[in-house]
């Protein structure tokens, strides 16, 4: 049997090797040439702070809110260290799997919805449908925050219904938690270690910040939102980087925490921000502290019952409504006014992992299920 359309354009996407620590150029313009084939304009965003890196905005049909956006990410996660057995970037099918990086997580939705749209005609198009293709997600959605905010100043008119193909193994999911980085500097007073009367022991002030902060993180585990799609319905915070000192003999002037959490859907991603750098402000420490967010990547909820919901309900393997556990572009296509939801072919558990695939009929379904919610959305009456 000929091998289908979609697996050779996988093949020839996840040759691209787009870890999101490199450049993304060859392939958003191999994904930028398809869809200018398809007829669509096509215009790449290149992103300000790395020339590297360009999304992909693709678009067909006319202007207008009603239609239908389709995103993904082009980058992939690292393979280093992992056990793969076949090379990562030479998709590999075998027991009905095709095997590579970002077979499942996303380039295996890429390929689906470019295969799909060659079956629809420009001509078919009576409302808008935007293809949004970007870098850098797995980083923290870098690439769709530029975008984002070069769209909204830009005044973009975007169609409302957005449908994200991460890997969901098609179960809808409308809703996911996002993460805040932040970080906190204490500032102290060197002086030799044989006079620390001396001096002020900045690592003794970052201690005390950091049982600050599990105080809150404590106090959040007690408050759990109304969310029952949520496994975990409350602010998940980790303590993840801690630097400080210079030498042994030394009183330490300086130390910084970072800490990260995940606001849940719907709360202000600023709120926890706010309340551990009032609980250090009352630390009183004698050299006194700097606190900064250093990058928000949103949370999004979305309501239920939208068109594309509906739409997406003909295909899904089960009729729950469900939120994922990891953060998408949806969140900051939400903040253009989008309603996003997150479903596509694979599981999102084998993704990050060695030996990563998509089975070969879920994407093969993929194609069907792109072209017949495109001609719902975008062609029909
Ligand atoms: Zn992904």
């Amino acid at each position: 049997m000929a091998e289908p359309a979609v697996v050779g354009l996988l093949r020839r996407l996840v040759a691209h090797p787009t870890i999101s620590s490199r450049p993304i150029l060859e392939c958003a313009a191999d994904v930028a040439q398809r869809c200018a084939d398809l007829g669509f304009r096509v215009e790449r965003f290149v992103d300000p702070r790395d020339a590297q890196k360009a999304s992909v905005i693709a678009s067909i049909g006319p202007e207008g809110t009603d239609g239908l956006v389709i995103s993904g990410h082009m980058d992939v996660v690292p393979v280093e260290g992992q056990p793969w057995t076949t090379d990562p970037f030479v998709l590999t099918e075998r027991d009905g799997r095709l095997h590579a990086r970002g077979s499942a997580d996303m380039k295996g939705f890429i390929a689906a919805t470019l295969v799909a749209l060659a079956r629809i005609a420009p001509g078919e198009y009576r409302r808008e449908l935007v293809l949004i293709w970007t870098h850098d997600e797995e980083v923290g959605c870098l690439g769709s925050a530029a975008l984002a905010t070069h769209l909204a100043a830009i005044a973009r008119p975007l169609p409302t219904d957005a449908l994200i193909g991460e890997p969901t193994s098609f179960q809808i999911l409308r809703m996911h938690p996002g993460h805040v980085a932040i970080e906190v500097d204490v500032h102290g007073k060197a002086a030799h270690s044989s006079r620390p009367d001396l001096g002020i022991n900045a690592i003794e002030g970052i201690a005390k910040v950091v049982r600050a902060v599990e105080q809150v993180a404590a106090e959040l585990a007690r408050e759990p939102a109304d969310l029952p799609e949520l496994p975990r319905p409350i602010v998940a915070v980790n303590v993840a980087e801690i630097t400080g000192g210079t030498a042994i003999n030394i009183v330490p002037d300086h130390a910084r925490v970072r800490v990260g959490y995940r606001p849940l859907p719907g709360q202000d991603p600023h709120a926890v921000f706010e309340r551990i750098r009032a609980r250090v402000a009352d630390l009183a420490l004698p050299g006194g502290f700097d606190a900064r967010v250093l990058r928000v990547t949103p949370a999004m909820l979305t309501p239920r019952h939208t068109p594309l919901e509906h739409c997406l309900a003909e295909h899904a393997h089960t009729h729950e409504v469900g939120a994922a556990s990891f953060a998408t572009d949806g969140g900051n296509l939400a903040k253009l006014g989008m309603r996003p939801l997150v479903f596509g072919p694979g599981d999102i558990d084998v993704a990050h992992k060695a030996d990563e695939f998509v089975p070969t009929a879920e994407l093969v379904r993929a194609v069907d299920i792109v072209e017949q919610v495109v001609r719902r959305h975008c062609c029909g009456q």
